[in-house]
């Protein structure tokens, strides 16, 4: 019998504030096959959390003896705050099986990725405009007003990043946003059909 063909990595990333969850959310709901890979963090959980589904919520240390034992595809600092990082053995046993697999994680994460899995579909969500992407964070109510500065500020460095990514997909309306990824998704399974 001829072996499953492996999986696709699909990297969804972007600045704080562009709808990267609510996205993932969506993906996750409507498209058949794929899964998501849940993050290991060091940020404490917030109302409404559940461990091992929104993330794996690890201490510090936890988190410091698994970079030492390799265990991460990629992990970053997010913000100057907490770490957030992929398992390697979690992606692997996905796409091993022939599942595609989303990770949803920010833009240094994404291009560690990018250059550690060259196949990996990587996509980066743009806000409408920078005025959007404002009112957004802001609507959010998560961030002081200190914090919000500095995530519009790192989000003016991530913007730069884009052009390295394979799609770009801007986040205006909800349901196109959504369709568009899903189209991401099921083109590259038929170039891997096609292959
Ligand atoms: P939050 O704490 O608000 O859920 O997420 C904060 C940021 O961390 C978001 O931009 C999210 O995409 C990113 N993030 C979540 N999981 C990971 C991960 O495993 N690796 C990296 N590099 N970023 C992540």
């Amino acid at each position: 019998m001829k072996a499953r063909e492996r999986g696709t990595l699909f990297v969804l990333s972007g600045p704080s504030g562009v709808g990267k969850g609510t996205l993932r959310a969506r993906a996750l709901k409507d498209i058949e096959g794929l899964t998501y890979s849940v993050s290991c963090t060091t940020r404490p959980p917030r109302p409404g959390d559940r461990e091992g589904v929104d993330y794996r919520f690890v201490s510090e240390d936890e988190f410091s003896r698994m970079v030492e034992q390799g265990r991460f595809l990629e992990y970053a600092k997010v913000h100057g705050g907490p770490r957030y990082g992929t398992l390697r053995e979690d992606v692997e046993r996905e796409l091993d099986v022939g599942r595609d697999v989303l990770l949803e994680i920010d833009v240094q994460g994404a291009l560690q990725v990018r250059s550690l899995v060259p196949d990996a579909v990587t996509i980066f969500v743009l806000p409408p405009s920078e005025e959007e992407l404002e009112r957004r964070l802001r609507g959010r109510r998560t961030e002081t007003e200190t914090e919000l500065r500095a995530r519009l500020e790192s989000a003016r460095r991530e913007l730069e990043e884009a052009p390295k990514y394979d799609y770009v997909l801007v986040n205006d309306d909800l349901d196109e946003a959504s369709a568009a990824l899903r189209k991401m998704v099921m083109d590259s399974r038929e170039g891997r059909l096609r292959r």
